[in-house]
């Protein structure tokens, strides 16, 4: 037994990517590069070294004073910005917002300056290259990615161009009203704006939403990236022969195709507690997979009776995400019941993944072994019994020594119970600390576990069976 063996890890590259977005400040809706341009380089004009205004340029009067400044506006409309931009920087309060509150604002300035409705707007918006055209697009996009998939909350990302953030970044400092918020917050608060619209229901959070969706401005690309939903059970684990999560078959490596070994399963072992638990789940919540995070494991042929072993189930992409418990409960006792059962099922988060492997927590087994040319009866339950309370120290088994550290563990034996002589066979139960290999304990493992079983009784021990009788966890 190597109780605190954990190969499972939860999904690293998930981890990462989750802080990424964790972390940027979803509250002004910023980018995942979160790299505004700095306002410190206030160079002259030299950003409009293009041909665009070139032939207004001798109206232009590019020492106007600023938005809200009647002349800064009408500077604003000169130089071609979309009724959004003007919106957006003029800082005059409207009774719209968007493309309509700047058209009105256009409106008022030409009334007072007849003048400005010569200036042709350009194709382009120099503030925005017409970003803003796009937010119902790129939404209708969002909402047919998602059609078929559940969600109460959405996390936004905004990938912009970083030269267009640059010069939008330099209009709207010199010419701007103070305060005007930057391009990428307002294009990200329009496409917000006009989601909730066409779906009310939905929440825009700023940490562990449903799915996250990054839109990328320059190729109006959207990437939606359904965020997995984490289920806490104990199990209990039947019968022998069934390892706790899927084995990649070991001749193909999992890959299956025209693999003699595995008749193209790609499995080592057909079934696996992972899959007896995630194969109803899967499909009752149309998931594309399942990650298994349980509280250590034990071998293939234990059984772990009980309450149970406590786990986690990691559902990724499901299409449904809320579904009830109890009857998931019994779709998935009744897949398997003679091999794999579940208890305690309830919605967890994350975070409970380490909370599960890290745990460690004293456990009871019953173990059955055989001996020949055996003792008196008494003298074997008495050796047996001296064991209880002892502190054994173990060198790292041989079995697992290949991806485990050589070292010497103690361990304790906190009681040992109901020893029992069948002849040549022998069985006890015994409580001991998390980590404890058993099996060594009984056999030795070539002296490697002192004091065991074998070094009391003076016999070679060879086990036959071991059972978890209980996880003295949670
Ligand atoms: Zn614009
Ligand atoms: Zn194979």
């Amino acid at each position: 037994m190597s109780e605190d063996d954990s190969k499972e890890t939860s999904n690293g590259v998930d981890e990462d990517e989750w802080h990424l977005y964790a972390s940027a400040d979803y509250g002004a809706a910023e980018s995942l590069e979160n790299s505004e341009p700095s306002n410190e380089e206030e160079t002259d004009v030299e950003w409009f070294d293009g041909d665009d205004f070139y032939q207004q340029g001798d109206s232009i009067d590019w020492d106007a004073p600023p938005c809200p400044a009647p002349l800064g506006i009408a500077h604003v409309i000169k130089i071609g910005a979309c009724d959004h931009c003007l919106h957006r920087i003029g800082g005059r309060r409207t009774q719209s917002s968007g493309f309509e509150g700047g058209a009105s604002l256009r409106k008022e300035a030409s009334s007072r300056d007849p003048g400005l409705s010569d200036f042709d707007i350009p194709d382009l918006c120099p503030l925005c290259e017409n970003l803003f055209d796009d937010v119902g697009n790129i939404v209708e996009r969002i909402i047919e990615t998602l059609e078929e998939t559940q969600f109460r909350s959405m996390q936004l990302g905004i990938h912009i161009p970083k030269d267009l953030l640059q010069s939008e970044d330099a209009i709207r400092t010199k010419h701007g009203a103070r305060g005007s918020k930057p391009l990428k917050a307002s294009f990200a608060i329009a496409i917000q704006a006009e989601m909730l619209r066409k779906t009310p229901e939905i929440a825009f959070v700023k940490e562990y939403p449903d799915v996250m969706v990054t839109v990328d401005a320059l190729t109006l690309r959207v990437d939606t990236d359904v965020r997995p939903v984490f289920i806490y059970g104990r199990y209990e684990k039947l019968a022998r022969g069934i390892p706790q999560t899927r084995w990649p078959c070991r001749s193909c490596r999992g890959r299956g195709d025209g693999c003699e070994s595995c008749e193209g399963t790609g499995l080592q072992y057909r079934e696996s507690v992972q899959d007896i638990i995630g194969d109803p789940v899967k499909a009752d919540m149309g998931a594309s997979d399942t990650s298994f995070h349980g509280m250590g494991r034990e071998d293939i042929d234990v059984r772990c009776l009980g309450s149970g072993r406590p786990f986690v189930l990691e559902i990724k992409n499901p299409k449904i995400r809320e579904t009830d418990l109890a009857d998931l409960e019994s779709k998935i006792n009744s897949n398997n019941p003679e091999k794999v059962k579940v208890n305690s099922l309830k919605w967890c988060h994350k975070k409970d993944v380490s909370r599960v492997k890290e745990t460690r927590s004293e456990k009871s087994y019953t173990i059955r072994f055989k001996i020949e040319d055996a003792p008196p009866e008494d003298q074997i339950i008495e050796s047996i019994n001296s064991l209880s309370g002892v502190v054994l120290e173990q060198e790292t088994p041989k079995r697992v020594s290949h991806r485990r550290a050589a070292k010497t563990r103690k361990r304790k034996i906190v009681s040992i119970s109901d020893v029992v002589v069948d002849g040549q066979e022998i069985q006890f139960s015994l409580r001991c600390e998390a980590g404890t290999y058993v099996k060594e304990l009984v056999h030795s493992d070539e002296g490697r576990t002192v004091p065991s079983v074998k070094s009391v009784i003076d016999r070679e021990c060879e086990v036959i069976w071991l059972d978890v009788n209980e996880i003295h966890a949670d």
